[in-house]
């Protein structure tokens, strides 16, 4: 199975992607994990990626692609997976359908968690304190409002997108956790039942 979680920076993505990909043998492919690796082991992608990133901007779709590209080649993305952060933007996910048709492959769902701006902006404020001076360069409140912005202005037109594809459900992020996870879950399994008719 080939997902994306699609949501706004707060909304859990991260979180619900790690819990699904145990409970279906996905592997959880997050660009904004890959590139903090590359800063932090200094490649030329990191240098690229590292004062775009720490402003909460988006960095370049040639380098994104090119990550995935090579990411979901490897061995351990044959049973599928599911693409965190990736794509952000309507020319990333046309790279990502090209690259998917080259391989004779498809999406099979598109999972948006759907959160209001007001609690995520109280999530990332909360979350910006707790981490103040901590892991990452882009988890202060500037940095995750741009990233909110950048959100609504690039990210979002890809909820038209997935439904024009006939693959999007949407989910409610805002519910507590598990309940959330049971979502997703539902949505998949209404998949899963889709493919065997
Ligand atoms: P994330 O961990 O997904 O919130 O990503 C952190 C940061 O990494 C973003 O604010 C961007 O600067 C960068 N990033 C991650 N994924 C992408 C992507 N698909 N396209 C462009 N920039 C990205």
């Amino acid at each position: 199975m080939k997902l994306i979680f699609l949501g706004p920076p707060g909304a859990g993505k991260g979180t619900q992607a790690e819990r699904i990909q145990t409970a279906h043998g996905l592997v959880q492919l997050s660009t904004g994990d890959m590139l903090r690796a590359a800063v932090a082991a200094g490649t030329e992608v990191g240098k690229k990626a590292e004062t775009l990133m720490a402003a909460g901007d988006l960095v370049p779709d040639e380098i994104v692609v090119g990550i995935i590209a090579d990411r979901t080649e490897e061995a351990d993305c044959v049973n599928g997976y599911i693409l965190d952060g990736f794509p952000r933007n309507v020319a990333q996910a046309e790279a990502l359908d090209k690259m998917l048709a080259s391989r004779d492959a498809k999406l099979d769902a598109v999972i948006e968690l759907g959160v209001d701006d007001s609690i995520l902006l109280a999530r990332i404020e909360g979350r910006a304190a707790e981490t103040a001076g901590g892991a990452r360069a882009d988890d202060n409140a500037e940095a995750l409002k741009k990233r909110l912005a950048v959100y609504h202005e690039q990210t979002a037109p890809l909820i038209g997108y997935y439904k024009t594809a006939g693959i999007l459900k949407v989910v409610d992020g805002m519910k507590d956790m598990d309940a959330v996870t049971a979502e997703i879950e539902a949505a998949l399994e209404l998949k899963e039942k889709d493919n065997a008719s």
